[in-house]
């Protein structure tokens, strides 16, 4: 069943146990149609984890996910029409070239020729492929490694956006160029970004969730995470146990 409360994304007690280790602890939070909101947390609180039980990569050993109102593990095609996600290590293909991954991904969803076509030139101008459409990806720096990965996500022209840090690993032109793409976006979808950049946050978000060890330590926004004159850092330090 489709959702009419106006959450497009949702978790919903969300715990992933790897053997005796819990990654993700009854992680719940939703956001609403149209916001852009940040997945903030340091290395290993479970970013990474949260994003793939919600995207329907990985099954939760508790709670369920809802892209757009549709449970990703039992309405997963309907919940993947509306879903774009850039995982956390770029695209996996990498003997193929852009335009052939784009284009065998657009077959792959049964988008028709001339949709497939129009989406492609959208991508390969909003992602600036243009300069790189015919080379492999293994010969692609990091940056348009990411733009490609970003195109693969936009390409079906998903309302919903779940980014594993769009930013990671980019110069300050390449994130630049990202953060204003996100900010496009961010007109017309919903949008979930991880990062552990507290700049990009004041940059690109209304809204914050942040965790720690696999639980969820703050939901607010950008204000409650600055709190007036101690700042973004040194919230993030007191919520994530390194205040010392
Ligand atoms: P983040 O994205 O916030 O850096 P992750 O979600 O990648 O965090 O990882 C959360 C924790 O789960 C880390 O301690 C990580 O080592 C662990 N983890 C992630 N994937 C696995 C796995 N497949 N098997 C065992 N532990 C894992």
């Amino acid at each position: 069943m489709s959702d009419t409360s106006g959450a497009m994304i949702e978790a919903i007690g969300l715990s992933k146990e790897y053997g005796l280790f819990a990654a993700t602890q009854n992680i719940s939070f939703s956001v609403p149609r149209g916001q852009v909101a940040a997945f903030l947390g340091p290395n290993g609180a479970g970013k990474s984890t949260t994003m793939k039980l919600l995207t329907g990569f990985l099954a939760p050993t508790a709670g369920t996910a809802k892209i757009g109102g549709f449970d990703v593990s039992t309405d997963r095609l309907k919940a993947a029409e509306i879903l774009g996600y850039l995982p956390e290590n770029g695209p996996l293909y990498l003997e193929m070239t852009p335009s052939e991954i784009l284009d065998f991904l657009g077959s792959a969803r049964g988008m028709t020729r001339s949709r497939l076509n129009e989406r492609l030139e959208f991508v390969a101008n909003k992602c600036s492929l243009k300069g790189v459409w015919g080379k492999p990806i293994s010969k692609l720096s990091k940056g348009y490694r990411q733009r490609v990965g970003m195109a693969q996500a936009l390409l079906h022209d998903p309302q919903v956006l779940i980014l594993d840090e769009p930013t990671s690993g980019l110069d300050p032109n390449q994130t630049h160029d990202v953060r204003e793409l996100i900010l496009s976006l961010a007109k017309t979808k919903t949008i979930l970004l991880s990062t552990h950049i507290l700049q990009e946050v004041r940059a690109v978000c209304s809204r914050v969730i942040l965790i720690n060890e696999g639980r969820l330590v703050l939901d607010g926004t950008v204000d409650d995470l600055e709190q007036g004159e101690r700042g973004m850092e040194a919230r993030f330090r007191e919520l994530t146990g390194a205040a010392k």
